[in-house]
Formats: structure tokens, C-alpha cells, sequence
């Protein structure tokens, strides 16, 4: 994808400006100054928050004596190659001698993952997930999906091409809950993730296939890039938000002459000299996220507070092929969910979730429940999950695919309840409902509303997304979910650090390799087994 029409320039003399400081951004420094060369001190990065990482959070609860995490990360060998690229050389803040990467690979041989209790139903029962559900008509629909090209899907929902059978099928279940995708999102993306995490079918009833951070990944990731980039002698400014930015057309195409800032009120330009670059991220699916307490319920926010997709409105009002914001970002109905952390102080609940489940901590992955109405998932992760947690804390994160439905232990909407309604209905899901006030006393719950979490999952057409690298672009590029890289998948980390390389190289006219797509259909062995999974309905116990 790569387009090396662009000059090579003298790193020296470059001065770049990044929007935002998620993962895309980091890994856009990250390459500029390992792989072009650019001294540290000529980046800066301007950030609308007070703190770095975007999406990519882990920290105090901001509403009860706890934690907070608004999502937590599946990672995965084969399909994450650009992230592990990026991490195998950023060294670990505990240890200088051993990188994110190994870390990983480290923590992973350690507290492998095996989920023995992957789908529980309405009478507290485990369910046999391997048995993935299908009849005749569902493995035709999805052997049909999988063979039809994107440009005839178009922008169809996903159950545009499942009949309603699909949907009560195990394989929905944990296909749904471990991406988050609900009927009505986009046919080509559930296309994509089918092709891209095939490998997984058949240990998607253990998710044995699944890899995870020592930490939580602002912990174990974005620190420790943060620190390898500070001590590069980048500069971040933090609580600024850029509210635009101005094109210059010239005759060999576009560029960027200048930014518009806002730091509390106060506005300023800063203008970029002919030989300078500007990286943008576009949009976040964390923007406007609110948090609630055990008492408070969290604020749905509509009217687009902070700058991710009022950035991206204002740019995209300059050019046609700058993306169509208001697909991802027009129908928070559509997009928002809700997660929630609980901070648990001993092992009263704790425990009993482990001899429910089977599963140790850091062990079991998400454990869905399949008949609640909201549609409730829950992951127990390895202790400790923050730093300087201490011992005898524990952390449990859980999330919600339909939170305008009434709970079956609680008769309220999920977005309308307090942690500890949530907590209710939690327990009611487990069969813990005989509490006698010990869980309740040592469980503080965080609450997290996210109202675009789901956005870039809309149906959309390829004029939605503006290429990482616009044609006409001399020096800039887009970041972050809304771009298109053809056959790549949203909702990742990899598809963030993957649009940050290609935009580097390309703008850097860097001739080293990018890592390619995995593909599991190239692999015999690999594509026989996803096939047959599928074909035959039963994923295989055997597949670690
Ligand atoms: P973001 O992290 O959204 O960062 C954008 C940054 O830019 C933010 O800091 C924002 O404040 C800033 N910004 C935006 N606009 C402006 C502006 N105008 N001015 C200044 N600053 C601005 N990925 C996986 O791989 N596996 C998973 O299992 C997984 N699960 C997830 C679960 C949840 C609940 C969440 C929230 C995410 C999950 N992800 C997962 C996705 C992954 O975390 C994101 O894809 C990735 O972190 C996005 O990084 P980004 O840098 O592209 O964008």
C-alpha cells in the first residue's frame, strides 16, 4: 500500500506535529525517530486530555476508592505483527533489559489463557461452547460472506446476511461479545474480522489464541513508550485540542500550513514551514466518555463536548477525500455501551467466581451471559492489574452490549443504573444472589459510558474513510480508526499502530518492510482446521 512518492527528506531539519496521544500517535514518534531518524526534540504532540494513552487507559477510579479501566485488550500473535514491531524494541519500565514485546510473550507462557466457563445461560449453567451451533443455512451464509467481495457488500448490516437462526447461536454469542459486534453493524467489517482472526476459530470456545498485557495496557504500554519517547526528548503539550487545521493547495497537491489550538480559552496558531509534517488522529471511539460511581450513574454525552470527531467535522468540510464523519459518529443509539470496573477489597467475590468458572486469575477471558438482556460479558484479570496495587485488591472488568434494555435482577435500563445496581445484576447473572452483605461491602464499582465506542463498526462505503495517506497529501496523514487500510480490522491496536507506520514510511520515503497481513487462508493446515470448525459446527479441544 505503500506509495513512494514522496522525497526523501533530511530528518534533521523536519518539525512534527502529532493530534492526539493514543497509540497511533505514540507509534507515529516512535517510528519518526527509530526508523527516519527525526531527533525527539522536533516532534511535539498536542493532547485535549491531561493525560497520554486515549483509548488505552488504566488508573484511579475519578468517582470511587478504586480502579478503572474502560476496556481491556485482546491481543493476538498472528494478526498484531505492527504492534509487536513497535513493542520489540521499547524496553519494559521495570526490567531495561527485557521489551514490552517479550514481556508479553513472558507473562503469556506464565498465565496462559483457557477459558473453561466461556457462556453461562439463564440457570447459572456452564455451556459447552465448543459446540458452535450452526445448522445448514448458517454455514452457507457465512461461507457467503466470507467469499463476497467488499465492493458487493457495500454498506449492508451484518444480519443483512443472517437469518435469524445465526443469531441464537453459540458462535454469534462469543463471535459478538469478544468484538462487540451487534447485528446491525457493518457486513464488511464482521468480513474482515472472519478472514483476519480465522486462525481462532477453532479455540474461540477457550480463547486459548488470546495474548494480554502483564498490566493493564496503559501500565504496560503506554508508559513505557511514553518514557522511551520522553527520553528522546519529545514534547507533549497536554489540555490543548486542536480545533482546525488549514490546507494549502499547491500545484504538486495539499499541505498543512497550520494548526489552531485551544488551551483553556485561549487560542493559538502555530504555522508549519514548508518542509514540516502534521500526523492527525481522526475521531475516538473513547470521546466523550463519563464516568459513574457506586451511587452515580454515568452522563450520556450527545452534543460532541471534547475535540476527537468535532476536529475531523471541521477538516472534512475542506475536501472530499477527507472521510464522512457523521457515518461513525451520527448514531450514538447505534454506537455507545457501557463497561464497568469493580475494585474488590479480599476475596469474597473473587473467589467465588473462580470456583464457579474454573478459571484462575488472568485465566478464564470473557465469560458472557448469554441470556441476560443486556447481553453481559466479564473478564477477571491477572492480580496485580495496575501498578502499586496492593495485595489482597482485586479487579473485574465487565461490559454490555444493549444497555437500553431492562436487567433480569434489576428493572432498569443499564444506562440508567448505579454501579451498584450493576453489581445486582451481576450477581443475579452468576447465581450469587444468596450474598450476605460481604460481596457488597468489599466491591466498589466504576462505570464507564462510551457513546462512540461502537462507531467505527458503522455500515459505511469507501468514501467514509479518507486513506491514511490522502493522494493529494505532501505532508500529512490521518490516524487512528476511521481511516482505511484495505483488508486490515477496527476496534484494534493493530490497526492504530499499523496506519502509523504506513504513514511514516511514506511520508518519510522509508524503504523498510511493512509487516504484512496475515492471512490464515495462505496457511493449509491453518484454513483446514478454521474450515472444518466451521463446516462442522464443533471448534476443537484440542487447539491451544
Ligand atoms: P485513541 O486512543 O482514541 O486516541 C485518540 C487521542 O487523540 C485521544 O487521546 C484524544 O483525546 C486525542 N484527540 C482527539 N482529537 C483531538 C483534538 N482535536 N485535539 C487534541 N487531542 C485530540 N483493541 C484491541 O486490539 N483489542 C481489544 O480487545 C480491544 N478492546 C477494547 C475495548 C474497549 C472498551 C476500548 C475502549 C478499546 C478497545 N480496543 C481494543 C481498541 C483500542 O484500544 C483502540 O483501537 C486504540 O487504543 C485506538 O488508539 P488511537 O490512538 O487510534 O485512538
Amino acid at each position: 500500500m505503500v506509495r513512494q512518492n514522496h522525497r526523501l527528506v533530511n530528518p534533521n531539519e523536519v518539525q512534527v506535529h502529532l493530534v492526539g496521544t493514543g497509540i497511533a500517535t505514540m507509534a507515529t514518534a516512535v517510528f519518526l525517530i527509530r526508523d527516519a531518524g527525526v531527533p525527539g526534540q522536533n516532534i511535539c504532540f498536542y493532547e485535549q486530555m491531561p493525560i497520554q494513552g486515549g483509548s488505552l487507559d488504566g488508573a484511579r477510579s475519578p468517582s470511587v476508592d478504586g480502579y478503572v479501566t474502560r476496556g481491556g485488550r485482546m491481543l493476538e500473535d498472528e494478526a498484531y505483527v505492527c504492534l509487536w514491531n513497535l513493542l520489540e524494541r521499547i524496553p519494559t519500565l521495570a526490567n531495561p533489559e527485557l521489551t514490552v514485546r517479550q514481556e508479553i510473550e513472558q507473562f503469556n507462557r506464565e498465565v496462559p489463557t483457557y477459558a473453561k466457563a466461556r457462556i453461562i445461560d439463564r440457570d447459572h449453567r456452564i455451556l459447552d461452547a465448543s459446540e458452535l451451533g450452526f445448522d445448514t443455512q448458517d454455514v452457507l451464509e457465512l461461507t457467503r460472506l466470507i467469499a463476497l467481495p467488499e465492493r458487493l457488500i457495500g454498506a449492508r448490516r451484518i444480519d443483512d446476511f443472517f437469518s435469524e437462526h445465526f443469531f441464537q447461536t453459540n458462535f454469534w454469542i462469543m463471535w459478538c461479545s469478544m468484538f462487540a459486534f451487534q447485528p446491525w453493524h457493518s457486513a464488511i467489517e464482521m468480513k474482515r474480522y472472519l478472514l483476519r482472526f480465522m486462525q481462532e476459530v477453532p479455540r474461540i470456545h477457550t480463547l486459548a489464541g488470546v495474548r494480554r498485557t502483564k498490566l493493564n495496557q496503559y501500565d504496560s504500554i503506554v508508559r513505557p513508550i511514553q518514557e522511551w519517547l520522553q527520553a528522546h526528548g519529545v514534547r507533549i503539550e497536554s489540555g490543548v485540542t486542536v480545533t482546525d487545521v488549514d490546507f494549502a493547495e499547491t500545484a504538486s497537491g495539499r499541505r498543512v500550513s497550520a494548526l489552531h489550538l485551544n488551551h483553556q480559552g485561549q487560542n493559538r496558531i502555530v504555522s508549519l514551514a514548508e518542509r514540516d509534517y502534521a500526523f492527525i488522529t481522526l475521531g475516538s471511539m473513547t470521546s466523550d466518555a463519563s464516568y459513574g460511581g457506586d451511587d452515580t450513574v454515568p452522563e450520556l454525552i450527545r452534543d460532541k463536548r471534547d475535540g476527537g470527531f468535532r476536529l475531523w467535522e471541521t477538516i472534512a468540510s475542506k475536501a472530499k477525500d477527507f472521510g464522512r464523519p457523521n457515518t461513525f459518529c451520527g448514531n450514538v443509539d447505534e454506537s455507545k455501551w457501557e463497561s464497568f470496573t469493580l475494585t474488590m477489597t479480599g476475596r469474597a467475590l473473587l473467589q467465588r467466581i473462580i470456583d464457579f468458572s474454573g478459571n484462575e486469575l488472568g485465566t478464564g477471558a470473557l465469560m458472557t451471559f448469554k441470556d441476560s438482556n443486556w447481553l453481559m460479558s466479564i473478564v477477571v484479570p491477572y492480580a496485580p492489574h495496575f501498578i502499586g496495587q496492593p495485595d489482597d485488591v482485586y479487579t473485574l472488568w465487565g461490559y454490555a452490549l444493549f444497555i437500553d434494555r431492562e436487567g433480569n435482577y434489576v428493572q432498569k435500563k443499564m444506562s440508567d443504573c448505579t454501579g451498584q445496581e450493576i453489581l445486582t445484576e451481576l450477581l443475579g447473572q452468576l447465581g450469587f444472589g444468596d450474598d450476605d452483605g460481604e460481596i457488597r461491602k468489599t466491591t466498589r464499582v466504576t462505570t464507564a459510558m462510551m457513546p462512540y465506542i461502537t462507531s467505527q463498526f458503522e455500515r459505511r462505503v469507501p468514501e467514509d474513510r479518507p486513506l491514511v495517506v490522502p493522494r493529494s497529501a505532501k505532508n500529512f496523514a490521518f490516524l487512528g480508526q476511521y481511516v482505511e487500510i484495505p483488508e486490515d480490522v477496527v476496534f484494534t491496536v493493530e490497526y492504530s499502530v499499523r496506519a502509523a507506520m504506513h504513514a511514516v514510511y511514506e511520508l518519510m520515503g522509508i524503504d523498510l518492510p511493512i509487516p504484512k497481513i496475515y492471512h490464515a487462508l495462505e496457511h493449509p493446515i491453518v484454513a483446514f482446521k478454521a474450515l472444518q470448525t466451521i463446516h462442522s459446527g464443533q471448534a476443537d479441544w484440542d487447539a491451544r
